[in-house]
């Protein structure tokens, strides 16, 4: 028995797609609707911690997941200058438990495909070039979705798992939108020196942040954290120049990534933003999860790890339960306002320590209370 049998999903992003695998492997028919013509996913590389590893198990993609990325354990911090000299190695909780890395590294196409074939061998029905519209809720609670201004079916819930500027969001009337936090981020997907091993982090020097992160035998993200600019016009050829110049402060495995950036290697441009919408997350029958739910600057990479969590933690609820009540609702944002708002409350604090210079704040003591919080399962 569970709580619903036909499920919509606005968004193909990692959490549309968890809840999309949970549902339809209990039995549930799910359509999920991809406002993109095909599964894109930029942002070169992602840093997944232990408890969003936990949750990638729980969906059964962990084998091949494990295959495609980079596990490592704990975290350099480097010194800029000469040499690269590494000032720290610091040890990692491992938020996921005994039986998973503190952390693993992976480019973002691959864990997409990853949770996009999962989701079809489930029995998920994943349509792109489909953006949700609109939708509607009908006397006998189920909800009309429309897609491409279109009537798409009537369910018995619809997710909004549609990202940052979600659509379902905004339709619900909720006001709550991600704001800038004033930092802005150049990323490059570049080749890994075999020396580096993990991520390692330079303070200090031209930028708040530099810093890289394995993603595989033979790659790695590397990236840029400064002052949010308006760079969004910027050429490519602008874009390496600009993080050829910032760059140079640093030392060590930096050389390799400014040859790769001088033979061509994409520099991708993005805000950090900030929101935590207070609960409920739904209305009637629908919610929203994710990035649509909740936003925070990657200072302690525990983004996606979060809203994967949303999508276990609801399917869960909707596949043990017979009824969408709100019983339901209450123990979903039980088990997960708490959480997310700790995550969104942390990563800012630590973004605005930054841009402070504030050097007395105590970090890792923020950080470690807050991978405490995140070994606890969701
Ligand atoms: C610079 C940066 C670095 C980050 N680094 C990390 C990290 O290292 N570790 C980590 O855990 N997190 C990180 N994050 C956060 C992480 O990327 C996000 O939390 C995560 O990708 C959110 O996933 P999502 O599925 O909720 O949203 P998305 O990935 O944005 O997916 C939403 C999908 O919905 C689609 N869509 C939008 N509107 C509609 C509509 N109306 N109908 C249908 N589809 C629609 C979009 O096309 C998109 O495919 C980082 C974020 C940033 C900005």
């Amino acid at each position: 028995m569970t709580a619903v049998n036909k499920v919509a999903i606005a968004g193909a992003g990692a959490v549309g797609l968890a809840a999309a695998i949970q549902l339809a492997k209990a039995g549930v028919e799910v359509d999920v609707f991809e406002a993109k013509p095909e599964l894109t996913a930029l942002g070169s590389g992602i840093s997944l911690q232990g408890n969003a590893l936990r949750v990638f198990d729980a969906l059964g993609a962990w084998d091949d997941i494990r295959a495609a990325g980079f596990a490592f354990e704990g975290l350099n911090l480097r010194a800029p200058g000469p040499g690269a000299p590494i000032v720290a190695e610091l040890p990692d909780v491992k938020t996921g438990g005994p039986d998973y890395p503190a952390a693993m590294g992976m480019p973002r196409p691959a864990l997409a495909e990853i949770l996009l074939d999962h989701a079809q061998r489930a029995g998920a029905n994943v349509r792109f070039g489909a953006k949700v519209t609109g939708f509607a809720e009908t006397a006998d609670a189920a909800v009309e979705v429309s897609v491409n201004d279109e009537p798409a079916g009537v369910y018995d819930l619809l997710i909004g798992a549609d990202g940052l500027n979600s659509t379902v969001r905004d339709a619900l009337g909720v006001d709550t939108k991600p704001e800038p936090n004033g930092m802005g981020i150049w990323r490059a997907f570049v080749s890994r020196p075999a020396e580096v091993q993990r991520t390692e982090l330079y303070y200090g020097g031209p930028v708040y942040i530099a810093g890289y992160t394995p993603t595989g035998e033979g790659t790695m993200y590397a990236f840029l954290v400064e002052k949010a600019q308006d760079r969004f016009g910027v050429s490519d050829e602008e874009a390496t120049r600009i993080m050829l110049e910032e760059s140079r402060a640093y030392d060590g495995p930096w050389n390799a990534i400014r040859a790769d950036l001088e033979k061509g290697a994409h520099a991708n441009y993005t805000w950090f933003t900030k929101h935590i919408v207070e609960a409920p997350w739904n209305r009637g029958r629908v919610v929203i999860i994710g990035d649509a739910a909740h936003s925070c600057p990657p200072t302690i990479a525990q983004g996606a790890a979060q809203g994967l969590e949303d999508a276990l933690v609801l399917t869960e609820l909707l596949t043990t339960r017979d009824a969408v009540d709100q019983e339901l609702w209450d123990a979903f944002h039980a088990r997960r306002l708490p959480r997310a708002k700790a995550v969104v409350e942390a990563s800012v604090q630590l973004a605005q320590w930054q841009i402070d210079g504030d050097r007395d704040a105590d970090a890792g003591g923020l950080i470690f209370g807050i991978a405490q919080q995140m070994a606890q399962p969701a």
